[in-house]
């Protein structure tokens, strides 16, 4: 099967937290109008597909658990999630449906015959998994995705012999739902002290007092989350894989090596802590690196400034740093700032870096969005 300009596009998971920045992106770059989308729903098949600007024939959705409707595409590009893929990716190939699979979800990243894509870093894996007939496509883990964006230079230039992550994941990581629930808990917590909040006179103590009653009582709800996160952080994301690892945790090292191509002695050590934080959108990390050899901040920040069109050194400052490097500069911005750049005390091969990146934009959307242009054939992206 070869793809071409103008096929048909079956998307899956158009609504959720990815879907919606991914469809917002394509009406902002104009790829509808490169395409045929068909839109599918796992919730509402036959209701009334969605109007993105450069669509001309919405039509109605087809259900995502049909099996040959699916066959019938080219290309899917999905962004429901992992259930989603484990269910209809293997049921699809074992009929000999041989399209492309574009997907965000972390199911197939690892398999051998599935390339993760982030083209800035590694267009050329892409453009040989495609020669060689590799069908299946994966964005990144949003965390690593967005490291390489900012960091990717000094990874590349093998100048990195370990990292340490420590991240403040926002809460749209897990989804639309979860971003309601944060919300909804600062609006409730606010509420059961609102009276309080209201009388300057009210004593902090009762306010601080009242408020942890409410994030412990069974009234803050915690479906999503499982605790709370609202005025507070939950330090462990993803399954446990039983050694004291998350999988989180786990993605980064195997992740990065993949996208990297490095294996064997060439393999760069990652490992760290990931946190969930209540930001709505964005994901921060402080790393620690271990580079390879000691050279000046200078020349660092030179490498990741002039890596890729998207990342920016933030300098490290207090007044450029406040104003630049938090998840409310970032979000909604392909920027990827990278900043707190200095030698650390442990020796001049130890620097500390900070960077935060809007995790739906290069964590999850835009690679899938750039991924689809690439397989189509064009030459803008
Ligand atoms: P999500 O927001 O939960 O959306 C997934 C699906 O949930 C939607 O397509 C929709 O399917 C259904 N849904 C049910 N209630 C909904 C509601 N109130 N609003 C919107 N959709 C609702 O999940 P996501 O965060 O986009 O993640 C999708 C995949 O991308 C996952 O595999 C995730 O691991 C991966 N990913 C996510 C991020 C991130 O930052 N969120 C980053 C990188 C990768 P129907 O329309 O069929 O009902």
């Amino acid at each position: 099967m070869t793809f071409r300009p103008g096929d048909t596009v079956g998307f899956v998971g158009w609504r959720g937290m990815v879907g919606s920045v991914l469809m917002h992106r394509m009406e902002e770059e104009g790829d509808f109008a490169g395409i045929t989308p068909v839109f599918f729903s796992t919730s509402n098949a036959g209701g009334e597909a969605p109007s993105f600007r450069g669509v001309e024939e919405p039509g109605v959705l087809h259900d995502a658990y049909d099996l040959k409707a699916l066959a019938r595409l080219p290309i899917i590009v999905t962004t429901q999630g992992g259930d989603y893929t484990q269910k209809i990716h293997p049921e699809l190939r074992a009929r000999g449906w041989n399209g492309l699979w574009i997907d965000a979800a972390s199911t197939l990243r690892m398999k051998d015959d599935a390339v993760i894509v982030l083209d800035p870093v590694n267009r050329d894996v892409i453009d040989q998994g495609l020669e060689r007939g590799i069908k299946d496509f994966v964005g990144g883990n949003c965390t690593v995705s967005c490291l390489l964006m900012g960091l990717g230079g000094l990874f590349r230039q093998g100048l990195v012999e370990w990292t340490t992550a420590m991240t403040y994941q926002a809460a749209s990581g897990g989804g639309a739902r979860h971003m309601r629930e944060v919300l909804k808990g600062f609006r409730d917590i606010s509420g059961s002290v609102a009276a309080e909040l209201e009388d300057p006179a009210s004593a902090i103590l009762e306010i601080d007092r009242k408020v942890l009653d409410f994030q412990r009582s069974d009234r803050l709800d915690v479906a999503e989350f499982g605790a709370p996160l609202a005025g507070s952080l939950i330090p462990w994301i993803d399954a446990d894989l039983g050694n004291g690892q998350s999988k989180e945790e786990w993605k980064a090292d195997a992740e990065t090596n993949k996208i990297l191509g490095l294996d064997g002695a060439d393999r760069v050590i990652m490992d760290g802590l990931c946190v969930r934080i209540a930001a709505m959108r964005s994901h921060s990390q402080a790393l620690t690196l271990k580079l390879t050899e000691d050279i000046p901040v200078e020349e660092i920040e030179r490498i990741i400034d002039q890596d890729n069109e998207w990342s920016k050194v933030v300098p490290n400052t207090k007044e450029d740093t406040v104003r630049d490097l938090t998840p409310v500069a970032a979000s909604g911005t392909l920027t990827i700032p990278v900043g707190r750049i200095r030698k650390l005390a442990m020796g001049p091969e130890y620097i500390s870096a900070f960077t935060v990146g809007d995790q739906l934009l290069w964590g999850a959307a835009e690679p899938v969005r750039r991924m689809l242009k690439i397989a189509t054939g064009s030459t803008e992206i």
